[in-house]
């Protein structure tokens, strides 16, 4: 079973990517479980045609202990047959989001949901990992394979530096970098300036992502692009990007970047200019 962990700046694309990812990677015949550990809980939406309303948080609230919660409330059978669960949040303004994710491991653990016939439990985890809890999944070795998702906006690589500087003090868990997937923002240079990223980081460029509306087309109809337009040439993208995971052999401990060196390169390749 390949524990993998999806990160990169909020809006980046992280949710997005996963499910189209793990819908890809269905269509393959892998069986995954997709935890989603964003407060937002849209992790599993365009898998689930809509978003799950049962989140862990919410269930353990109503249901008052984790002994009287049971594994089929909380994952919902998806597209591809993906199990699907949502961490969920505390109530706005109360408590912390990223002992959430925390509590929800831990509980998917007790109640079994680690079976071994899976080929992929994902993570779609927010933002960067200053908070212990949103490192959560790759403390103590959970996930030990991380992919970030980035494009060729500064603050894009900024945070995708700062989720390495996580990584490496992760490293003695057993946490490796697998690669860098760009999803495309049309910056000019795009495409070299990640892959001259991941190779300072000691990585390499997993997959190149296009923009393309069909995305956000598949989106209003609460779906993947695999699962809305099989055919279309997105949804190929996310093909090569299943099987450019499913046969990486590449994991590091990566190397972040200095903040000036990041600068100058930038500069370089012309998306900063002085
Ligand atoms: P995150 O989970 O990182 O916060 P999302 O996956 O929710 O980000 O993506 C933010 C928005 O970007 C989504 O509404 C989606 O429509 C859009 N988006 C993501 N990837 C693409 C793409 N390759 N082409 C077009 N739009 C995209
Ligand atoms: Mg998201």
């Amino acid at each position: 079973m390949r524990q993998v962990a999806i990160y990169g700046k909020g809006g980046i694309g992280k949710s997005t990517t996963t499910q189209n990812l793990t819908a890809a990677l269905s269509t393959l015949g892998k069986k995954i479980l997709l935890v989603g550990c964003d407060p937002k809980a849209d992790s599993t939406r365009m898998l689930l045609g809509g978003l799950n309303q049962k989140t862990v948080l919410d269930t353990l609230r109503n249901e008052g202990d984790e002994e009287s919660v049971e594994l089929d409330i909380l994952l919902q059978d998806g597209f591809g047959h993906i199990q699907c669960v949502e961490s969920g949040g505390p109530e706005p303004g109360v408590g912390c989001a990223g002992r959430g994710i925390i509590t929800s491991i831990s509980l998917l653990e007790n109640l079994g949901a680690y079976t071994d016939d899976l080929d992929y439990v994902f993570y779609d985890v927010l933002g960067d990992v200053v908070c212990g809890g949103f490192a959560m999944p790759i403390r103590e070795g959970k996930a030990k394979e991380i992919y970030i998702v980035a494009s060729g906006e500064l603050m894009a690589i900024y945070a995708a530096n700062n989720i390495c500087k996580g990584i490496a003090k992760f490293a003695k868990g057993g946490a490796r970098l697998g690669g860098i997937i760009c999803n495309s923002r049309k910056v000019d240079g795009e495409k070299e300036l990640l892959e001259a990223f991941a190779e300072r980081l000691g990585s390499h460029l997993v997959h190149f992502v296009p923009r393309d509306n069909l995305v956000q087309r598949a989106e209003i109809n609460k779906k993947t692009v695999i699962e809305f337009d099989p055919e279309s040439n997105q949804a190929n993208e996310y093909l090569n990007l299943a099987k450019n995971i499913e046969n990486n052999e590449k994991f590091v401990v990566p190397e972040p970047m200095e903040m000036e060196d990041l600068e100058s390169m930038m500069v370089e390749f012309g998306i900063v200019e002085l």
